[in-house]
């Protein structure tokens, strides 16, 4: 062997190691903690707010302010089953993971978009015929050391090999007997992943999170957010704790406080923050008549990650009686404050407050409302509580409150820029009034999938703008805006912000804007032709960088129909997508049909008998999560005005009753009488009826939009 075929040998050796150590360093199996804590790190998008820092922030700067408006899809995926689409997908090492309607998980390739694997928990045949509260939409994943880890509405959190799809293991995290579920990511960190459950508004609940181990599923731990009954002894020192800022028997009501949303694990000061739920029932009168701050409700609660131990807390709303719950997500900051680098998380909760906090600590830094706040005026300093405006918690009867129930900012996620110092956040902007009159506070108790909140809710006589929502830039330095951009309709969607200067931002209108990062001004609009409220995520592969985002109005609002029912979302004729976009992409994708109006059936040949139709408008307080308030479908599920089964009674008992069409969402209600199934297709045929009218304005005024918009193209 000469020195030359040495040298050969030696740099294919050389390259051979490199090669190895190149693919040892992006083997997903071994992407954990340290990975998931990298802000550097700019191909994957491997945790929920992309790093356990989750700040939706990406340093990739390829598409930036200059290049966006070249912003083209590259390729999409039709999702034609799926219904509400609310989730943040990851990307790890090439594939894109993402959670559907049912709780359906999706691997794709991220550069072509060609389907890799799908796991299907088969979320209607764990409901089987017992009660359910809707099962819509899932907001996400998580990831940790070559597993994805899922959790499905009806409790179970299951645990699958990321390269195949493969179920390595499946635990329940709630009896199928609670009316609680989960709409939420799990959180890995550790070798551990926990997960909370919602429902406050469902039952009487007593919120928990619990930890399993990552790798066998096996229970680590379990922290209760609120007191149980004392008699029963607690569980731990800060129950006991927590117990003497409450008063009456709580625990009859369960309390609530329940995590469905807001994990953050902090890598820095190796601690778990949990963001937590509002009080069941609402009312603080019934919950805790005489009072009390009522720990842990509404609350940023540090625990420690391997035991679950309480750490400290912050308590934003102090015996919150307005669905004010801290479910929001919690981002973590360095950020310079009057010179001192302040180690910070920082939180908008529904509140409408915006607070600075010290993870050294847990103390308040700062906080300053980012909207009007009806129920209280500041935040006092020397005390770290709210300064409450008499009246508001409606002891004096009704008032008008804002936020009201749907908060200032909900779980549509906001995103920190490190280089623009801004925090961007969707924000709401309506009031509401809260009155218990005529309620017998003393009497009132929740029950088990019927629930209840212990107040009633009326329209204000006021709205604090004259538009519903906006994004905007909040400075979390000064607690002052930065910029704002008001917007036309409810419920818009998370941010994504970026190294090239941008801010993303779908809306429930269709469209996906970019928007200068500094100043706000929109620079790219993009029409998906139905209704967003899913985040955008970005990544890079070979060199390209794409922005991906999943089209399908909903969430709560969506489910409920609302004033969301104006938007003209379709349950079936708008086509749910995944979309992926780059500055090369040429992908033919075709539009969708325009805003669609079902028409409510009014049938001539069917009488309507009166007392049947009340006794159905009862009954439809099971179905109205679903099929809208009002029965006006938000596109969640069929309008049920304009349904075609709901004329025939043996296709509506064999939906309603025999659970035909469980696989696709609808609960089976298995104790319905042949009188209620009656009672609830009386009261649709009236519903049909008295909307009509409704109707027909909403699709003139649809018509002349269309009008307008034609004339102002030039067409
Ligand atoms: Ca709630």
């Amino acid at each position: 062997m000469n020195n030359h075929q040495l040298g050969s040998v030696l740099s294919i050796t050389l390259g051979l190691l490199l090669f190895i150590s190149c693919q040892q360093e992006v083997h997903y199996q071994d992407l954990g903690d340290e990975a998931l804590s990298d802000i550097n790190r700019n191909a994957d998008w491997l945790a929920y707010g992309r790093t356990h820092y989750e700040r939706r922030f990406s340093p990739l700067k390829d598409i930036h302010t200059e290049n966006v408006n070249n912003l083209k899809v590259d390729w999409f995926l039709d999702l034609p089953n799926d219904i509400g689409l609310v989730s943040t997908p990851l990307v790890v090492d090439g594939i894109l993971y993402f959670t559907g309607t049912m709780n359906i998980v999706r691997a794709v390739d991220a550069v072509t978009g060609n389907m890799i694997w799908e796991y299907d928990p088969k979320v209607g045949e764990a409901i089987g015929n017992t009660r359910q509260v809707g099962w819509k939409h899932n907001r996400g994943l998580s990831f940790s050391k070559g597993k994805i880890f899922a959790a499905t509405w009806d409790g179970r959190l299951i645990a699958l090999e990321a390269k195949t799809g493969e179920e390595i293991w499946t635990t329940r995290t709630f009896s199928r007997e609670r009316s609680l579920y989960i709409t939420g990511a799990p959180k890995a960190f550790k070798d551990k992943v926990i997960i909370g459950n919602g429902g406050t508004e469902n039952g009487p609940t007593r919120g928990f999170i619990t930890a399993y181990d990552a790798e066998t599923g096996e229970e680590a731990w379990k922290f209760y957010i609120v007191p149980g009954n004392p008699a029963d002894g607690f569980e731990n020192e800060a129950m006991e704790m927590a117990a003497k800022t409450w008063t009456g028997e709580w625990w009859k009501h369960g309390g609530g406080g329940n995590a469905w949303h807001g994990f953050t694990y902090d890598p820095e000061f190796d601690a778990l923050y949990i963001g937590t739920g509002n009080g069941s029932p609402w009312n603080r009168k019934i919950r805790s008549p005489e009072g009390g701050d009522n720990l842990f409700l509404c609350s940023i609660l540090a625990l420690d990650p391997d035991t679950g131990e309480y750490l400290w807390h912050y308590q934003t709303t102090p015996g919150e009686s307005w669905d004010y719950n801290s479910n929001m997500d919690i981002v973590l900051a360095d950020l310079s404050i009057e010179g001192k680098e302040v180690k910070a998380l920082l939180h908008a909760p529904k509140n409408g407050f915006f607070y600075v906090i010290d993870r050294a600590t847990g103390k308040l830094v700062s906080a300053e409302p980012f909207v009007e706040t009806t129920w209280a005026s500041h935040i006092d300093m020397a005390t770290g509580k709210p300064v409450e405006i008499p009246g508001a918690r409606y002891e004096n009867g009704p008032v008008d409150i804002m936020p009201n129930p749907w908060g200032a900012h909900s779980w549509q996620s906001m995103s920190y820029n490190p280089q623009s110092g801004l925090v961007y956040i969707p924000t709401l902007h309506q009031a509401v009034k809260f009155s218990d009159e005529g309620i017998d506070l003393e009497s009132w108790q929740a029950e088990e999938f019927s629930g209840g909140i212990g107040v009633s809710m009326l329209a204000a006589d006021r709205q604090p703008r004259d538009y519903p929502a906006s994004l905007i830039a909040w400075d979390p330095v000064k607690q002052k805006m930065a910029w704002t951009v008001p917007q036309d309709h409810f419920w818009n969607a998370g941010t994504l912000t970026t190294g090239g200067n941008l801010v993303f931002q779908g809306r429930s209108d269709g469209k996906f804007l970019a928007y200068d990062a500094g100043t706000g001004d929109a620079l790219w609009i993009f029409n998906a032709g139905l209704g967003i409220s899913a985040p955008p995520i970005t990544y890079k592969i070979d060199g390209k960088q794409y922005i991906a985002l999943l089209v399908g109005f909903g969430g709560g609002y969506a489910r409920g129909g609302w004033e969301a029912h104006a938007l003209g979302w379709s349950y079936r004729m708008h086509t749910r997508r995944l979309i992926v976009f780059s500055l090369e992409g040429n992908a033919d994708m075709s539009p969708l049909p325009p805003p669609h109006y079902p028409r409510p059936i009014v049938d001539p040949n069917f009488t309507i008998d009166e007392e049947l139709a009340v006794a159905g408008g009862q009954l439809y307080w099971s179905c109205f999560n679903c099929h809208g308030g009002g029965m006006f479908g938000g596109g969640m599920a069929p309008d049920l005005r304009a349904s075609a089964i709901a004329l025939d009674k043996s296709a509506f008992t064999s939906v309603v009753r025999d659970g035909s069409r469980i696989n696709m969402g609808m609960p089976s209600y298995a104790d319905m009488s042949d009188q209620e199934l009656e009672a609830l297709m009386h009261f649709i045929r009236l519903r049909a009826k008295e909307t009509l009218p409704a109707y027909e304005s909403l699709v003139n005024q649809a018509g002349s939009e269309n009008d307008q918009a034609e004339e102002e193209m030039g067409h």
